[in-house]
């Protein structure tokens, strides 16, 4: 018989920087964070609700998601650190690439890594399936690849690379809840709107998202459901998004290209 309280989990987002989230996840007594760029609010926020982390998951390189590392690692020796086998990492970690499954410990199911190149080459993501009140719950922690409404910048990879990434992310449960590492929604929106300004789903996602922020909440996460209705990035088939290019009968990776060209300007 599994005991449901032991297992009830809960997902909160730590801000740090301008638009970081680093995302926590805890069952009251252990936690596990995603992506530390900055160590003091993520120590801050343990000890406020008297957490024992045990595991940090890195997505890829950049400093804004590794800075606070090594000063977690000083002030918690035991966690274990799991970061993304193609790159390098001055800190102590185990490597980690697709299709390895992460155990994260008894109190939680082990998270399936996927490769997701584009944004960095080595650009990993964690899928974990959890049940929870007799609910399997989908979640991932998808760094900087997916945002709300767009996608990461192409800094090491291809178009083509990222567009096959963003792609396996797309055929994960709808129900899947996506924790992105920046807070980017509304201005992803702005963009999308104007490649797509009668998307009913993506009127409606900009209406709530600026209530959301008006209330200072968080946009994230999203679902792959939202993500399929609203986000230009996966709709790269979508006749209204091509006629906005002023492509004629592109094809997708040619809409993904010109799209992502046209948000690194906007
Ligand atoms: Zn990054
Ligand atoms: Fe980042």
């Amino acid at each position: 018989m599994i005991d449901h309280m032991q297992h009830q989990l809960q997902i909160i987002p730590i801000p740090a920087f301008k638009d970081n989230y680093v995302w926590l996840i805890h069952n009251n007594h252990k936690a596990i964070v995603v992506d530390p760029g900055d160590a003091i609010p993520v120590i801050n926020t343990l000890q406020k609700l008297n957490l024992d982390l045990q595991t940090i998951l890195i997505t890829h390189h950049h400093q804004d998601h590794i800075g606070g590392v090594d000063i977690l690692l000083e002030t918690y020796p035991d966690v274990k650190v799991f970061a993304p086998k193609l790159e390098q990492y001055a800190f102590t970690h185990q490597r980690v690439g697709e299709p390895d499954n992460v155990y994260l410990g008894d109190w939680i199911s082990a998270a399936k890594v996927i490769d997701v190149p584009g944004h960095t080459l080595g650009h990993i993501t964690y899928y974990i399936e959890h049940w929870q009140n007799e609910h399997q719950q989908q979640w991932l922690f998808c760094g900087d690849t997916l945002f709300g409404a767009g996608c990461g910048r192409l800094f090491e990879g291809t178009p083509a690379q990222m567009m096959t990434s963003l792609q396996k992310l797309a055929a994960l449960p709808v129900s899947t809840q996506v924790f992105c590492t920046h807070e980017y929604t509304l201005h992803n929106i702005n963009f999308a709107l104007t490649l797509e300004p009668t998307n009913k789903a993506l009127i409606q996602r900009h209406q709530d998202v600026l209530a959301l922020i008006e209330l200072g909440l968080p946009t994230l996460p999203s679902t792959i459901a939202l993500e399929l209705a609203t986000n230009p990035f996966l709709r790269t088939d979508v006749t209204e998004i091509q006629s906005s290019l002023f492509l004629e009968k592109p094809t997708k990776l040619q809409t993904f290209t010109k799209t992502r060209e046209l948000r690194n300007s906007y």
